[in-house]
């Protein structure tokens, strides 16, 4: 491991030690205090707990969503709301390709409506915060509070790592936060609409995403 890395997972070590909010409270203002301008926020706007604890350790900390084009008006609704009631820096990433070149489905798609339009609004940057969790998806079990992004070349901040779904619901109970309005109709996970479906009760949430593909992840976290 290089010296960095092994800086990084020394004081991702020390973050583990707190409890789930405040370990992503101290991983935040760690980012900030190490980074400055130069960390950015990536989010779905499904990690409404991470945007808020974001907005509030730093008000003009720039959020990235991306915006894929394929996405539900719910979602693009949301997201606009946010953006106008937290008066939030948002940049709204897009693909260069057009709708029906890499359609969904196809190889490339999230490549070029996800991974790319990312690694451009990274470029330059020293870190970048997610809402990744380890429950999210079994290859996700083992993520980091901080690691290094060898791939992107910049830290990589995960302060909602160590969160259960009951800690985000709390967090979002406690705080009085605003849910993806989708979530009242049985959407647990949201992503772009034609591989994003509702559940039924008892069902695993992972089974609302890529449903029958076998697929878990778009590319965005390897
Ligand atoms: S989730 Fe589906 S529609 Fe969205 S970028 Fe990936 S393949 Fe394309």
């Amino acid at each position: 491991m290089s010296e960095i890395g092994q800086d990084l997972a020394q004081a991702s070590r020390e973050l583990e030690q707190l409890g789930p909010l405040d370990a992503a409270v101290a991983a935040i203002d760690w980012a900030i205090d190490n980074y400055d301008d130069d960390v950015v926020v990536a989010s779905s706007f499904q990690d409404v707990a991470l945007i808020d604890l974001v907005r509030k350790a730093r008000a003009s900390i720039e959020v990235v969503f991306l915006d894929t084009e394929y996405h539900f008006p719910e979602t693009l609704a949301f997201v606009e709301r946010l953006r106008k009631v937290w008066d939030l820096n948002l940049t709204v990433t897009h693909p260069e390709v057009a709708l029906d070149e890499f359609p969904c489905g196809s190889a490339r798609c999230c490549e070029v409506r996800k991974v790319e339009p990312l690694a451009k609004a990274i470029n330059g940057r020293r870190a970048w915060i997610t809402g990744l969790k380890r429950v999210d998806t079994p290859e996700r079990a083992d993520a980091p509070i901080l690691g290094w992004d060898a791939n992107r070349g910049l830290v990589k901040v995960n302060p909602i790592a160590t969160w259960t779904d009951e800690d985000v619901d709390r967090y979002l109970a406690d705080h009085d936060l605003p849910l993806h309005p989708l979530t009242y109709v049985g959407y647990v996970s949201i992503g772009c609409a034609p591989t994003t479906q509702p559940i039924s009760e008892g069902q695993d949430p992972r089974e609302g995403r890529w449903p029958g593909s076998g697929k878990t992840e778009c590319g965005l976290h390897v």
